[in-house]
């Protein structure tokens, strides 16, 4: 049965990892940018490529703290550790795996990514610390060959280790052979829509590929290849996850559990999980001054390095109290490690934004 998502995923199957990532609730584990393959499609920063730094969502991890403190701000209930090649990192991958699984308990479900074929007695260290579920990656230019492959080795020692077992891959053409050999297997095939990214635009242009539309990064024809496995291998476990789906849905729901935790009492959470606030910048000590002469209860404001912010509905009742030496507005931002601004609102323009 095939079930189509109006953001343009479809699926007749979703692994546990895939279920927690659509509500959200996954943290994304970045162990290291280190990786031994060069695929052309590659879409990590520049900032992480063939840098050993490891990231929690956006959170660069400095200490385990790092860590647990993302996984708690977003309610996570699963993880999904990545790279660049995380098995170039073992020892520290599993030091993550036991850490996350004795401070959530064992029903915080984690996968891996992996683009080698690690052998049993590395699978064995993993399922031990508790990795669940375990997502291959083959070079694309040994699709055609998986057969007589380390991957297929790999594969049934991962199941025999008691690992839940997948193959990953971006949706591209000769993702074919994977789905035949996945079916053989009886493992699931996880596709990606391919898309474009800063680092990858120029390798993807050489290759021939294109952007289905001007606005988006989805590569023409990604998601037709899916279709048409999904059509021939009936009876493979095929999760199409689209490049739309993972912007408006996933995100989306990763901030809103983000903001629900982190928004402060007078943080206003918007439908798109982003936070929404008033900002008055100027003398800091007058500011607060006038707050509270103005009887402004101390929990509708805080100080934030030069400027107050408070909550919008306050700011919008007592905007003309502050004199010229301040300026104020309203401002939008992500619930994030960055907190970046999505944007700022005048005060006379407050019809601008509807929560
Ligand atoms: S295996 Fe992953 S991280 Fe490594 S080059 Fe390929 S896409 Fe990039």
């Amino acid at each position: 049965m095939k079930y189509e998502t109006e953001s343009g995923s479809f699926y007749n199957y979703l692994g546990t990892g895939c279920k927690f990532c659509r509500e959200g609730a996954k943290m994304v584990l970045f162990v290291t940018g280190l990786c031994h393959r060069g695929c052309f499609y590659c879409p990590v920063s520049e900032e992480k490529r063939q840098n050993d730094v490891t990231f929690a969502n956006e959170r660069p991890v400095l200490s385990d703290e790092d860590i647990l403190y993302e996984a708690h701000s977003m309610q996570a209930l699963g993880t999904g550790i990545t790279g660049g090649e995380p098995l170039l990192v073992l020892e520290r991958v599993l030091g993550y795996i036991r850490l996350l699984k004795d401070e959530f308990g064992p029903e915080h479900h984690i996968h891996l990514y992996t683009a080698s074929t690690p052998a049993r007695e590395i699978l064995e260290q993993l399922h031990s610390a508790g990795l669940d579920e375990i997502r291959f990656h083959p070079d694309m230019d040994t699709w055609g060959r998986l057969d007589c492959s380390d991957l297929a080795a790999s594969i049934e020692e991962a199941k025999t280790v008691g690992l839940d077992v997948g193959i990953e891959i971006p949706s591209l053409p000769g993702a074919q052979h994977v789905a035949d050999f996945a079916l053989e297997r009886s493992i699931f095939l996880n596709l990606n829509e391919l898309e474009f990214s800063q680092t990858n635009s120029q390798a993807m242009k050489q290759h021939g590929f294109s952007t289905v539309n001007d606005e988006g990064c989805a590569v023409a024809g990604s998601r037709e290849t899916a279709e048409g496995i999904m059509e021939r291998c009936a009876g493979l476990h095929v999760n199409f996850c689209s490049s739309s789906f993972k912007d408006r849905v996933q995100l989306r729901k990763r901030l809103l559990r983000t903001a629900q935790t982190t928004a402060r009492e007078f943080d206003e959470v918007t439908p798109d999980g982003t936070l929404l606030y008033g900002v008055v910048e100027g003398e800091v000590e007058s500011i607060i001054g006038l707050l509270e002469q103005l009887d402004v209860p101390g929990n509708l404001y805080e100080c934030t390095r030069d400027r107050v912010e408070l909550g919008w509905w306050v700011l919008e009742d007592i905007a003309d109290e502050f004199d010229s030496g301040s300026s104020a507005w309203y401002e939008e931002c992500y619930p994030t490690y960055s907190r970046m601004v999505v944007e700022k609102i005048p005060i006379d323009n407050a019809d601008a934004f509807n929560v």
